[in-house]
């Protein structure tokens, strides 16, 4: 089903988006629904318990936080990051939840529970929340699927169903879109803000996307401006701080080196990803975990490209958010489906797509720029060290980024002629993501989740109960 843009590009906190940001929406939604049926008088005590993945790394991705701030209404889009800590503080020290004026008794060691090793049938990321009425229990179970996107358990047939939405322009790949696209004599940008008139009128649709980059912009200069160390037993310097000082310092013009280039879109995308593992306000893009690679290429287009335009940003986030629809049906954005592919690969693919469109290609050289932005990253696992998403999460992004700008230049290089299409490499990377063992999608049982002793910076040891 074809979605709002802004389901696909959100404004979240960090550090997940489907083990935060998701579980913040279903315990707002859970909460919403108990109000809604006027029980919120009669509600005696909750129990939320988390199972597959969200119990694996939870902690490390802060879902339990998440799920606190849901159940009192916050929403990722609307809270203060500086005010967690107290938010947090206080439900833990009053063993209470402040629901809309009532008082509810929560125990956070006993009514917050991590059923690791416990999976629900459906998908990996499950979250059961119990509402008690004196003797009456009512369930709700959630499943965070992707990208801050949150499935109740009845809906679950409907999830890949094909497009019903009443969007004027449907499509279901890249094939049909690219067909629309021929016998309306649109761009995809085009296709994508027609259909997005469903939900808005066109000026709101470009300031909305305008505000998006905003924040983006905002994230990097947040991330730029902050050092110090990340939250989580790993003590992860942060990068961008130190990297940002040194491109001014040596004032070094693209002229001299230009592959001093390399150096500045690495820098948009840790600043993006360190203030993410920070718990900082970001764009889910199209998840938390690989947020840093849309905005990092989107600064590229515009610190580095002449003749960058406003318009061009248009169509870069336009363009990028018509081919995420495909991957949301098609496949999954999801690590705990399908590993890193669905997170850093997909946001590669998207970045590849939306820059090549900003810059002028035809839709053929879109449609092959994020075909191979997918293809070079088929069978990425994802295997954060500790459950944070740090390691390899950060520096992941500018590589992704950097393979972004890279897929971009060789499709405009060619004719868009090109043996693997994009849909046939959706299909590979959903294939490749069943078939992926559940070590690798966000367990942190894995890979470098297995083999790398953790360490803080001089390499002192620290054990991994601390984390
Ligand atoms: S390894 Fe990739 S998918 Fe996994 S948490 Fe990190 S960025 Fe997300």
């Amino acid at each position: 089903m074809i979605v709002s843009l802004f389901e696909l590009f959100s404004i979240g906190i960090g550090p997940s988006s489907s083990h935060t940001v998701g579980p913040m929406r279903a315990a707002r939604t859970a909460i919403h629904e108990i109000q809604v049926a006027s029980k919120l008088h009669a509600l005696t005590g909750i129990h939320v318990e988390l199972f597959g993945s969200l119990a694996a790394t939870g902690e490390g991705h802060c879902t339990d936080i998440a799920i606190l701030l849901g159940l009192e209404g916050h929403t990722p889009e609307g809270v203060d990051p500086d005010a967690i800590g107290e938010y947090i503080a206080r439900i833990k020290r009053e063993k209470t939840l402040s629901i809309a004026g009532e008082q509810i008794p929560f125990d956070v060691k006993k009514d917050l529970v991590f059923q690791k090793g416990k999976f629900l049938p459906y998908h990996s990321n499950a979250l059961r929340i119990t509402f008690s009425f004196g003797k009456e229990k009512v369930k709700k179970v959630f499943y965070s699927i992707g990208g801050g996107f949150v499935v109740p358990h009845d809906d679950i047939k409907k999830k890949r169903s094909k497009s019903t939405a009443p969007v004027p322009y449907p499509y279901d790949s890249a094939a049909s879109l690219l067909a629309l696209c021929d016998k309306t004599g649109m761009t995809i940008a085009q296709v994508a803000i027609e259909n997005e008139k469903m939900w808005n009128d066109e000026e709101s649709i470009r300031q909305d996307l305008l505000h998006i980059w905003h924040v983006m912009q905002a994230s990097v200069k947040r991330g730029c401006e902050t050092e110090g160390v990340l939250p989580g037993c790993l003590r992860v310097k942060r990068r961008a701080f130190s990297l940002y000082k040194k491109l001014m310092d040596e004032q070094a013009t693209v002229t001299k080196d230009p592959s001093i280039v390399m150096d500045w879109v690495s820098l948009f995308a840790l600043a993006v990803n360190e203030e993410n593992a920070a718990g900082g306000r970001i764009v889910t893009a199209p998840t938390n975990g690989a947020a840093g690679v849309i905005p990092a290429v989107l600064h590229y287009y515009s610190y580095f490209i002449d003749d960058a335009d406003e318009e061009g940003i248009l169509t870069f986030l336009l363009t990028a958010g018509a081919l995420c629809q495909i991957y949301r049906m098609k496949a999954s954005i999801s690590a705990a489906e399908v590993g890193c592919q669905g997170e850093v690969g997909v946001a590669c693919s998207l970045a590849a797509g939306g820059l090549t469109a900003a810059l002028g290609g035809t839709m053929q050289q879109v449609e092959h720029a994020a075909e191979i932005g997918m293809e070079h990253n088929l069978g990425l696992t994802c295997d954060p060290i500790a459950g944070l998403v740090q390691i390899p999460c950060i520096e992941r992004n500018t590589m992704g980024a950097i393979k972004a700008i890279n897929a971009s230049r060789l499709a405009l290089r060619e004719s868009g002629i090109h043996h693997v299409s994009l849909d046939e490499v959706i299909e590979s990377m959903y294939e490749t993501g069943k078939e992926m063992q559940t070590k690798y999608k966000e367990t942190s049982e894995g890979g470098l989740a297995k083999f790398t002793k953790i360490k803080q910076h001089g390499d002192i040891p620290v054990s991994l109960p601390e984390c």
